[in-house]
């Protein structure tokens, strides 16, 4: 079963959301959690999250993939943003509990002139602060283009992060076409390869989600530029047979491409049609 959806406004509330995604021929989505470049979340209205849930079990949705904020940098240099990190996770963590067992992917964070082992130290500690044991939630680190200070820019320091975590059963990888593509990772000319990277590194059991996105730049560029799905350097075909590789075929696939909502129809119709069960 094709898994497929797009980022949804999440500010009319889940049952909106899920209207929605149901228009555009979607049976997951992303959504962010609190204000993306502020930090602020709305309040969660539990007869939303009722009707909602009973639209999403009846339309055999697959798993939410939620984003974190892009103001949350768990290794940052000031103190006052690291905290803000630890609240907003937490927080959240807490929120995604109105919708159990679903995805809460983030950016593990820029290291800002620290170093990368800082980074890695910094993001591993505020897990270990913000996990329980009694969570439903997977979160997911995602996988980053090295743009600037990037943390999570190849397979390794994902791992590094990883196995620093007590909680580790917790944690899960989404991956990003755009991003591994402009990291470096040739999804195009050896998709294969790739995953038997990430499966010795990492280990494909943590793979539990995929961002779908076409790049505008050439492979180890680390920009991180989206581009519509066929209409960049990794091509529609690379990334059919990303949809279609045994080892993702049945992930949620999410869609970030710079699309209005009829774009993201044409593109699931398009991906629907060159998927095979
Ligand atoms: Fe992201
Ligand atoms: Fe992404
Ligand atoms: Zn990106």
């Amino acid at each position: 079963m094709l898994y497929i959806g797009c980022h949804l406004s999440a500010s009319d509330g889940y049952e909106a959301m899920i209207n929605q995604a149901l228009s555009i021929n979607a049976n997951t989505f992303a959504f962010f959690t609190r204000n993306p470049r502020g930090g602020s979340a709305k309040k969660i209205n539990p007869d939303d999250v009722k009707r909602f849930l009973e639209i999403y079990k009846r339309e055999k949705f697959g798993k939410l993939v939620a984003h974190a904020p892009y103001t949350m940098n768990a290794c940052a240099s000031d103190p006052k943003i690291r905290e803000f990190a630890v609240y907003a996770m937490r927080d959240d963590i807490k929120r995604m509990e109105y919708t159990p067992d679903n995805y809460y992917n983030f950016h593990p964070g820029s290291h800002v002139k620290q170093g990368a082992e800082t980074g890695i130290k910094l993001i591993s500690e505020q897990l270990n602060t913000v996990l329980n044991p009694n969570q439903t939630t997977t979160v997911l680190l995602e996988t980053m283009a090295g743009k600037g200070s990037e943390v999570g820019r190849n397979f390794e320091e994902i791992q590094e992060i990883i196995s620093r975590v007590n909680l580790s059963n917790k944690l899960g990888v989404c991956l990003d076409t755009c991003h591994i593509w402009d990291g470096g990772y040739d999804i195009v000319g050896n998709l294969e390869n790739v995953l038997e990277e990430f499966d010795r590194i990492i280990g494909l059991e943590k793979l539990k989600a995929v961002h779908l996105n076409d790049s505008l730049n050439p492979k180890g560029s680390h920009k991180d530029r989206h581009a519509k799905i066929g209409e960049g350097t990794i091509g529609l075909d690379a990334l059919i047979r990303v949809i279609n590789h045994p080892a993702l075929k049945n992930l949620p696939f999410i869609l970030e491409t710079p699309n209005d909502m009829e774009g993201y129809k044409r593109e699931i119709a398009l991906l629907r049609k060159n998927y095979s069960d």
